[in-house]
């Protein structure tokens, strides 16, 4: 097993387990600069540096932050931002005892020859990056490969390519001590039932396990980042978020080794307040056997409101803020099964999908 001889094991171990504390979870606030352009022209604000850096500065100050969150996700570009005096965010997330991570992959090609399915591209050069991205402060690297529900798919080339990288990707990343989060997001497009939903995931989750194994990943310094168990976003069965739990975790528990300290689900165009009901429910569901820390990585079904209340304005900066850690505080609520509901009002409840969403 390589960690045998990985001078950074004992870090590692540690790092994925102080992001994976009950109560905290992860800011997935590593939109590439495209995608931020898509949120930013919903609430007419130029895509530029200055703006980029300027909304990225409200989140990570946002007061008290450090109490609901213990990871945030970045862009390459942000690595080097820096508040109007002068410190860099990275020496911000650093005070509240956040730690920094980094979104290492480049993005997803078609596969020839699929039915639009993807690979994910980014290995290349990827030992190098790590290196600079640890020396630069972070502890933690994503890379986000997607699976999509058909009558095909995911067909079993995109399952071996998609496992196959994200364990290349695991390794390189853990050999140079950052903790690797794992994630295979099976989209929810698609009028599916949450039944092949589940099947299909769980072909997914199984073969990424074993491409772990095969590759001596040190399971006990990673995270998990699935897609939590749901119906097609176009499919008319409705099911309560008790029933998204039970799935999710009978999944989970079916493909999951108990030593992966965390798993954080990412959003997937879910609602804020839905996500945040969703994991509540995984973490209240009665009699389960959760052997890990059931979190948060969201992107949008954190920052949706944020973003709407901010509208690119100086003076809306507070309230930003005030959205962001309503949120914030939900989803810490949900990762111990204490969230009543009710964060933000009507707003929150806004489906956040977009189809064939890219990061
Ligand atoms: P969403 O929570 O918006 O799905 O994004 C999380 C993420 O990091 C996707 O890679």
């Amino acid at each position: 097993m390589a960690h045998r001889t990985n001078p950074f094991t004992q870090e590692l171990i540690e790092t994925a387990r102080r992001i994976a504390t009950p109560g905290k979870g992860i800011l997935a606030a590593d939109e590439s600069t495209g995608t931020i352009g898509q949120r930013f022209s919903k609430i007419n604000v130029e895509n530029n540096y200055e703006n980029r850096q300027a909304y990225r500065s409200l989140l990570f100050t946002t007061p008290g932050i450090g109490q609901y969150i213990s990871g945030v996700i970045q862009y390459e570009e942000t690595l080097d931002n820096k508040l109007e005096d002068g410190t860099s965010l990275q020496v911000v997330l650093q005070r509240e005892g956040i730690v920094p991570g980094i979104k290492v992959d480049k993005g997803t090609v078609i596969i020839p020859g699929t039915d639009g399915e993807t690979a994910t591209q980014g290995l290349d050069g990827l030992a190098e990056r790590c290196k600079t991205y640890y020396e630069k402060g972070c502890r933690f690297s994503k890379w986000r490969a997607v699976l999509k529900i058909g009558p095909n798919t995911p067909s079993e080339r995109a399952i071996e390519e998609n496992a196959h990288t994200l364990a290349r990707y695991a390794a390189i990343s853990q050999a140079n001590g950052l903790v690797p989060i794992v994630e295979p997001e099976v989209l929810a497009d698609g009028t599916h039932t949450i039944e092949e939903c589940a099947e299909k995931s769980q072909r997914v989750f199984a073969a990424v396990m074993n491409a772990l194994h095969i590759h001596g990943i040190l399971f006990e310094g990673m995270l998990f980042k699935p897609n939590m168990i749901t119906p097609g976003i176009s499919s008319a069965e409705k099911v309560s978020a008790g029933d998204v739990a039970w799935r999710t975790i009978q999944v989970l528990s079916r493909t999951l080794p108990a030593a992966v300290p965390g798993v954080m689900f990412l959003s997937g165009g879910q609602s804020e307040e839905e996500a945040s009901l969703e994991l509540n429910a995984i973490n209240a569901l009665p009699d389960v056997k959760r052997p890990w820390t059931l979190s948060f990585s969201f992107g949008r079904a954190l920052q949706a409101s944020c973003l709407k209340a901010w509208q690119g304005k100086h003076e809306n900066v507070q309230a930003g803020q005030a959205a962001f850690i309503a949120r914030a505080q939900a989803n810490s609520q949900a990762t111990l099964g204490q969230y009543q509901g009710g964060a933000g009002g009507e707003g929150a409840s806004q489906s956040l999908y977009v189809s064939n969403y890219v990061y």
